[in-house]
């Protein structure tokens, strides 16, 4: 197995189960991809921007993902990140991804995990008392509505939490699941209650961003938004890659494209973006999480 830099108790976790563990962290693309290979790695703990980001250097290399190496699941979280980004990563390394979710307040990662439905986390609520509240007010949501995740440890034996405010909004998913296990899930992160953005007064939220390009067929994964302020009013940027082999299409193409991607982020947020097209590998790399917004406005420059 490999593993991030976030995962030291997943790290014991899966020695316990007897697993060969790699850590390994973000960047040195190369080498870690030499690792997987010679070491037949077969399961990967990544953040998600990340898993995507290093099947294109196994490409550079000369390399299949599904062919020349050995991987067949990957644990991924520690961003929010939407269906349609899974079902990238499950394509391009032909493997099975599953979504994580935790936080370094509370053990890391391993505060809710999906099962092989795929359909939703399962929260350990042996561990976690789990509670959904409206952000702005504090109280109980009604059973199923999105709001923000509050945990309180309960096995903790020292620096326990108690009520603490995660600012990641999920759901409960009703229901139970198929698989049989009785804890509850949590429905993958929609965002963070503070990294909302305002444009203009109205509300959007970058996942709404992400998940409208996704379903572009020829656009990539990696995307950056600015929010930028002409003649006093806000001004959306979006700047995102192709896939891979469509920068060579004609210029009629690359313009229908960015059509396309105008009119498809107006019609999900009500805001008219200016879209850049950039060819595959020209936003800059994070070597951690991937920084997907940055507003420039002169009353703002928050990164998130
Ligand atoms: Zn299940």
């Amino acid at each position: 197995m490999g593993f991030s830099r976030a995962g030291i108790g997943f790290h014991y976790g899966a020695e316990k189960l007897g697993a060969l563990t790699i850590p390994i962290g973000p960047g040195n693309s190369k080498r870690q991809i030499w690792f997987m290979k010679e070491f037949k790695t077969t399961a990967i703990h990544i953040l998600p921007s990340y898993a995507l980001r290093l099947a294109t250097h196994v490409s550079e290399m000369g390399l299949d993902p599904r062919r020349d190496l050995s991987v067949r699941m990957a644990f991924v979280g520690a961003e929010p990140h939407t269906e349609e980004t899974r079902q990238r990563i499950e394509q391009t390394w032909n493997i099975k991804a599953y979504n994580s979710y935790g936080l370094s307040e509370m053990c890391g990662p391993g505060v809710a995990f999906e099962c092989p439905e795929q359909s939703g986390m399962h929260l350990w609520e042996d561990n976690f008392l789990a509670e959904i509240v409206d952000p702005a007010t504090g109280m109980p949501v009604d059973d199923g509505a999105c709001g923000e995740l509050v945990l309180t440890s309960l096995n903790r034996s020292g620096t326990p939490l108690l009520r603490y405010r995660t600012r990641d909004l999920t759901r409960f998913i009703p229901g139970t699941c198929p698989c049989g296990r009785t804890h509850r899930r949590i429905d993958r992160i929609q965002g963070r209650s503070d990294d909302m953005m305002i444009i203009n007064g109205v509300n959007i939220f970058p996942l709404q961003i992400e998940q409208t390009l996704l379903r572009i067929p020829g656009i990539g994964a990696n995307y950056l938004i600015e929010i930028h302020e002409e003649n006093y009013m806000d001004k959306l940027h979006v700047s995102v890659e192709l896939a891979s082999d469509q920068f060579q299409g004609t210029l009629s193409h690359l313009e229908g494209l960015q059509g396309r991607a105008v009119a498809a982020l107006r019609d999900e947020i009500g805001v008219t973006p200016v879209v850049r097209l950039l060819e595959a590998g020209n936003l800059p790399a994070a070597e951690g999480k991937a920084v997907r917004v940055i507003d420039r406005r002169p009353h703002a420059g928050k990164e998130c």
